[in-house]
Parts: C-alpha cells; sequence; structure tokens
C-alpha cells in the first residue's frame, strides 16, 4: 500500500496500460509501479467549480492524465447540483456544507412572495417567523403538487436559482430560500424532529449560529456530485485495453441526473460484483507473462511527469494557484453551472482559455519537489482543472438540449421544465484528446432503449 502517494500518468505499453507514475507527497519522489492492467478509483471533479461539498483533496487528476493517454472522457458537462446545501457566505470559504437530503422529508421549502418581504429579510429587519403564511411561497408544494419538496435534485436546485433570480433570495447575500421545519415540529413536537435530525440541526447551529429549530434553515445548492467521466464499458473497462474505471471517476451508471440512484451503491457494485471478473478476465486473455518494467514507455512517461513538475516549480509569478482555482470556480459556476446557454458558455471558453494562458505565464507555484509540497500538488491539479473545465463548456455547448444534470436555458418546456431533444442528442459524449491546444474529438454511442422508452419527466 502507497499511501500518501499520488498518481500523476499511466504507462501504456503497445497500446496496453501497464502501470503508472506516482509523486511520493512526503519526499517528492517520482515512482513507476507496473501491473497486468491498471484500475482506477480516483473520484469525481466537482472541484473545478472551486466551491463544492467534495473533499479538499477531491481532483481529476489520475482521469485527466489517463485520458491523455487515450481514455475516452465522457459526458463531462453533466453535474449534480445538490439543493440542500449550506448557502455560501463569501470569498474566504475553500469548501461547501451539504445538509442532509433527507431534511426535505419534513422540511418545508420557501421564498418571500414578494421582492419588498425579501428585502426586509436580508436586511435583517424582519425574520422569518415574522412572514406571514400568507406572503409566503412554499414553491415546490405548489409547482410539482405530487412531488412537492421531494423533487429530484435538479428540479429543486433551479427552482431556488429562480427565486434567486427573481430576487426573492434570502439571507445576507439574497443566495438563499427557507427549509422550515415549523409544521413538523408543531406536527411531530420538537423531541421527535429532534431524534430524526438532532445532528444535522447542530451541525447547521454551529456553521450558521443560528438555532433551525426556531427559525427555518437557509439553503441553497451547490455543486455535489460529477456525472461525467471516464468512458467504460459494462466490463467497467476504458477504451485503452487494461486500464479500468470505477466508482464516480468513470461516467457509468450515474445517469443524466443520477435520480434516485446512489453513488455509493454504484461504487460497491462495481467493487464487488463486476470489476472482480471483468478484469479476471481481461488477465486471462493476456496470459500470465510478467510485465516488463525496463520497457523504455516507463522511463520516457517517468521523465514526461518530471518535465510536467519542473514546469509548474518554474513558474514564479505574483497570483497564487488558488486564486486561479477560484477564478476558474466563479466562471464555470457563472456560465457552466444551473443554466448554461450558447451565449455564456461561448464566453466561458475564451475565458478559460484566457486564465489557462495566464496560469502558465503569472502563477506562483513556491518550494522544491523534495519536500511535501502543498502549492506544488495543487499547481499540477489546477492545471488540469483548468483543461478540463473547457471541456466541459465544449461538451455543454455541443448538448444544444436540456437533459437531467444540464440545462440549457434554450432548451425549456412552455412550463420552463428541461427539454430534452431525443432525435438529435441520445447518445453518450465520448471525448477523445488530440494533443495540447487541439480540439478534442466526439465520439457518440448511441443511447438505444430497447425496454423502457424515453419519456419526458413530469413531477406535476
Ligand atoms: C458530502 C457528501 C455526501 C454524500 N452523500 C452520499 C450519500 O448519502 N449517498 C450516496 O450514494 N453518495 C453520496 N455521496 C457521493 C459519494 O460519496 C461519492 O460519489 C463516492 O464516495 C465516490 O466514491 P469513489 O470511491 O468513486 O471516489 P472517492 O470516495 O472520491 O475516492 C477517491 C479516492 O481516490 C483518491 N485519489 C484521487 N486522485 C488520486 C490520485 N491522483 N492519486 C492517488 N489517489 C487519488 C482520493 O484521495 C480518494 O481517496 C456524497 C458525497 C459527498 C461529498
Amino acid at each position: 500500500m502507497y499511501t500518501r502517494s499520488e498518481m500523476l500518468d499511466v504507462v501504456t505499453v503497445d497500446g496496453h496500460a501497464k502501470g503508472i507514475v506516482t509523486r511520493n507527497l512526503i519526499t517528492g519522489e517520482i515512482d513507476t509501479h507496473t501491473g497486468h492492467a491498471v484500475l482506477l478509483a480516483t473520484g469525481g471533479y466537482g472541484n473545478v467549480f472551486y466551491l463544492s461539498t467534495n473533499a479538499i483533496g477531491s481532483n481529476v487528476t489520475a482521469a485527466w492524465r489517463a485520458h491523455k493517454r487515450g481514455a475516452f472522457f465522457a459526458n463531462p458537462c453533466y453535474t449534480q447540483i445538490h439543493p440542500t446545501c449550506i448557502p455560501v457566505t463569501g470569498d474566504h470559504q475553500s469548501k461547501l456544507t451539504l445538509m442532509s437530503e433527507s431534511l426535505r422529508n419534513d422540511g418545508r421549502v420557501w421564498a418571500p412572495k414578494t421582492v419588498e418581504i425579501a428585502e426586509q429579510l436580508r436586511k435583517g429587519t424582519i425574520k422569518a417567523d415574522q412572514v406571514k403564511e400568507d406572503d409566503r411561497d412554499y414553491f415546490l408544494e405548489r409547482k410539482y403538487p405530487s412531488f412537492g419538496n421531494l423533487v429530484p435534485r435538479d428540479v429543486a436546485s433551479r427552482n431556488a436559482k429562480e427565486m434567486v433570480d427573481e430576487g426573492r433570495g434570502v439571507g445576507g447575500s439574497g443566495f438563499a430560500v427557507f427549509l422550515d421545519f415549523a409544521d413538523a415540529i408543531h406536527r411531530l413536537g420538537k423531541d421527535a424532529v429532534a431524534a430524526k435530525y438532532g445532528n444535522l440541526f447542530d451541525m447547521y447551529y454551529q456553521i450558521t449560529d443560528e438555532d433551525p429549530y426556531k427559525q427555518p434553515m437557509r439553503i441553497y445548492p451547490a455543486v455535489h456530485y460529477t456525472m461525467g467521466g471516464l468512458w467504460v464499458d459494462y466490463n467497467l473497462s476504458t477504451n485503452v485495453p487494461g486500464l479500468y474505471a470505477l466508482g464516480e471517476c468513470n461516467f457509468s451508471d450515474h445517469g443524466a441526473n443520477r435520480l434516485g440512484a446512489s453513488a455509493l451503491m454504484q461504487g460497491l457494485a462495481d467493487g464487488y460484483f463486476v470489476i472482480p471478473y471483468t478484469l479476471g478476465d481481461y488477465l486471462a486473455q493476456i496470459g500470465p507473462k510478467p510485465v516488463d518494467g525496463k520497457h523504455p514507455a516507463f522511463e520516457q512517461t517517468k521523465q514526461d511527469v518530471i518535465a510536467r513538475i519542473n514546469k509548474l516549480l518554474a513558474l514564479k509569478g505574483t497570483k497564487t494557484v488558488n486564486e486561479y482555482h477560484r477564478d476558474l470556480g466563479h466562471i464555470m459556476w457563472e456560465y457552466c453551472g444551473m443554466a448554461r446557454t450558447e451565449e455564456g458558455l461561448t464566453k466561458a471558453k475564451g475565458l478559460i482559455q484566457a486564465l489557462r494562458a495566464d496560469f502558465w505565464k503569472n502563477a506562483l507555484v513556491v518550494g522544491e519537489n523534495e519536500e511535501v509540497n502543498p502549492a506544488l500538488e495543487k499547481a499540477g491539479r489546477v492545471a488540469d482543472f483548468l483543461e478540463l473545465g473547457e471541456l466541459m463548456v465544449d461538451d455543454a455547448l455541443m448538448r444544444k438540449e436540456s437533459c437531467g444534470g444540464h440545462f440549457r436555458l434554450e432548451s425549456q418546456t412552455p412550463e420552463g421544465e428541461a427539454l430534452r431533444d431525443d432525435e438529435h442528442f441520445a447518445f453518450v459524449a465520448a471525448w477523445e484528446y488530440k494533443g495540447d491546444n487541439q480540439p478534442e474529438v466526439l465520439n457518440k454511442e448511441a443511447l438505444d432503449f430497447e425496454f423502457v422508452h424515453l419519456t419526458q419527466r413530469s413531477y406535476k
């Protein structure tokens, strides 16, 4: 087991994955590791948005470097934005907190009916419990009577954004709606509510200094889960023989918006029921020949990694890598977040290209390789995010329909719901890397629905 090591590249020999290159995060040592196959389980890339509910260390590097060695990257633009998170409070934050989805079982989501009341709430001249029942808009219950507050995450998130866009957002920043337990406390009693959600209420209180037993919680959507990732077949094999990917780092099973699915179950199913058999089958096919660690591909890939590290360490500009990450996050959230347009995405593409060019001129990476160097680690990851971000935008531009975790404002029903275009877009978009600063090539894998046919979702 190699703890405190980061995988920085995949080694391919005659087109087959035969090993990886790692950097020891303590000593900086660059190592090669041989294997008859390579299996990646390196998680999602939500942190391309800078702020997300993901762990700070989550990144796309392993999957991205595999992509640059030939593995297709599929459906990168599909992002799950979770409705029930504690709102952003300012630029000082590095992460967002997810409140459990279970809260929507009993909590009622609302915004004030008028902009005037919202303004008073934002200024703090009135409190939420002073807003009369008639002045509240339980917008999910109103718009989706069958599902109410339990509509799927993409629908709940978009509707919260709509309230904010209309000027009806609450909290100091105006980027929040309420999640109110007053009815549940009245109906079930405070003890029963505490028994169900006490830990979450405590967490909310500790973070916001507001007591959710007395005032409704303020919530706002945050990036939570990425449905794109390395393209794999049903055997979890990428298109590079011997390179496998499971869990959030692949694109599979997540569906267009992860409706009711469970990421953890997918990880477990992939890991327990699928990969032991499919990878075993691959090993049986290639036979028990030892892998030749002296093959020039290992040394070449190691030298490529060292060259990249040196290029990063040579960056002695004035802007920290964290600032570039934050700038990228702003672009992604603004133009490739909950609502996307042709115009916004086109603008984002230019902004990302300019930011990436600036990064390679003006970024500051302090320290050396042969030490614990978080600045260097982060620089590599942000450099990869700056490339991935553009691919996400390209994918979102290409998909001129709305579909689950991808909402194009130009493609909606008269009622403002996501409008798919199955005639033209019922395919997986598997992008193929063609070299630095070259446009990626789109490969389409048709989606064939034999038993359950595609229909328009409705939660009315
Ligand atoms: C706050 C939160 C709550 C969630 N709640 C739920 C839930 O209730 N139900 C549910 O089903 N899902 C939930 N999810 C989603 C679910 O947790 C993830 O999708 C799942 O953990 C992904 O598992 P994974 O093994 O694919 O990746 P991860 O758990 O992300 O593991 C990836 C690992 O790879 C390591 N790694 C990454 N890059 C490298 C590299 N280059 N070299 C070496 N190591 C690397 C990372 O450090 C990490 O340890 C939640 C996610 C979050 C963030």
